[in-house]
């Protein structure tokens, strides 16, 4: 936990406030149930009083201590964004890439609605995330937590540079994460593919063979012109990147999208970024929690295990988290849900310091 009024502290503990007053009074403190504790005090009544609380910075909380070793890390699959202006055929691109995706003889490859999706070109995986509110990605971000490792920015031909082009070129460059062009429409009478690329290189989009470092792609979403180039060129800037996680350990990531299901109850596609997923594990996702009672892939297929860069639905929480959340893996199911309940609490206080402070300025208006 975190610094903490005395109030706060007791609700957190489960005990009146006055059994907080009264023990720090004994030590020669003398707070009131809204003073603020130090954290040596938090963890000397906490102590004091048969608990053991350790004090966190909420940043501390979300980073979850990565200590792997070279050894332990195996290579995984990209994991791919694809964002651009309305109408340049972003839902068309990723509809065509599902369809070249799927082998031949692959039930239909028709694929569930589940945020995600993951495409196999000769035996290699990449995984499509569609694009998600602005807000997940943003509450993702602030926790310093890199979701995709490629965009696909997906320009028309015969419109050019607008301005949610500019949005994700900004986005894409604040998170750090390269931007691969597909120069969409191409098909069309009036596309200038090459009016696309001189006008990104106003905003430090250059192609590599003008010298810089993006990948341009032709391609025509609509006549499936180009789809297989724009797929091997997502997997060569995927080895530039030779990305990797531990496979070997609880497993960690991000809830991508979440929604409560009329049958199945509370349904998150979460993103596997490091460790294996399994049915039974105990999960803490934002403020839910519980036992996986199953896991279901983008195929609608009931899945053993989902491993580093996996989407994959889970099915068993207590509640439906937040697109954004961060979701973990405990041991024990007892601390998944410590974890979900402090978190509760802390959310619950902020908004109740929220309402406080409005009734105050109520007040203060009235004098
Ligand atoms: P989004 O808003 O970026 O998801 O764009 P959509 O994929 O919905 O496409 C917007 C419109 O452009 C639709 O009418 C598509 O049929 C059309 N479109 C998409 N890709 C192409 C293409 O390659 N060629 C042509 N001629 N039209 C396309
Ligand atoms: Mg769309």
């Amino acid at each position: 936990m975190q610094g903490s009024t005395v109030g706060e502290f007791a609700e957190l503990l489960g005990v009146p406030s006055n059994d907080v007053i009264k023990r720090l009074f004994m030590l020669g403190q003398v707070l009131t149930v809204t003073q603020t504790m130090t954290d040596e005090l938090i963890e000397l009544i906490a102590d004091d009083m048969g608990r053991k609380v350790r004090v966190v910075s909420p940043e501390e909380e979300y980073a979850v201590v990565y200590n792997d070793t070279e050894d332990d890390l195996k290579p995984r699959p990209p994991v791919v964004t694809v964002m651009g202006h309305v109408d340049h055929g972003k839902t068309s691109t990723l509809d065509a890439i599902r369809h070249t995706g799927v082998a031949a003889g692959e039930a239909g490859g028709i694929t569930q609605h589940i945020g995600a999706s993951v495409v196999n070109i000769d035996g290699r995986q990449i995984t499509f995330i569609d694009t998600p509110g602005h807000e997940a990605f943003t509450a993702m971000r602030a926790r310093g937590a890199q979701v995709t490792d490629v965009i696909v920015l997906v320009v028309a031909a015969d419109d050019g540079v607008m301005p949610q082009t500019i949005e994700a070129i900004n986005h894409a460059k604040a998170a750090n994460v390269p931007i691969v062009v597909a120069v969409n429409k191409i098909d069309k009478p009036g596309a200038t593919p090459d009016r696309v690329r001189q006008e990104l290189v106003e905003y430090g989009v250059i192609p590599e063979e003008w010298g810089g470092t993006n990948m341009f792609v032709d391609v025509s979403a609509k006549q499936r012109i180009g789809i297989d180039d724009l797929l091997e060129t997502i997997l060569l800037q995927a080895d530039v990147l030779e990305l990797k996680a531990n496979p070997d350990a609880l497993a960690s990531g991000f809830v991508i999208e979440a929604n409560l299901d009329k049958g199945r109850g509370p349904v998150a596609t979460v993103l596997v970024q490091r460790g294996t997923l399994k049915p039974g594990d105990a999960v803490v996702a934002g403020t839910s929690y519980g036992r996986v009672r199953a896991l279901v892939d983008p195929r609608g297929n009931h899945a053993t295990e989902a491993r580093p860069s996996d989407p994959v639905e889970i099915l068993g929480l207590s509640s439906v988290p937040t697109a954004g959340d961060e979701f973990r893996v405990f041991e024990d199911e007892r601390d998944a849900r410590k974890l979900a309940e402090e978190r509760a609490l802390r959310e619950r206080l902020k908004a109740q310091e929220a309402k406080t402070h409005m009734s105050l300025d109520d007040l203060f208006s009235r004098i």
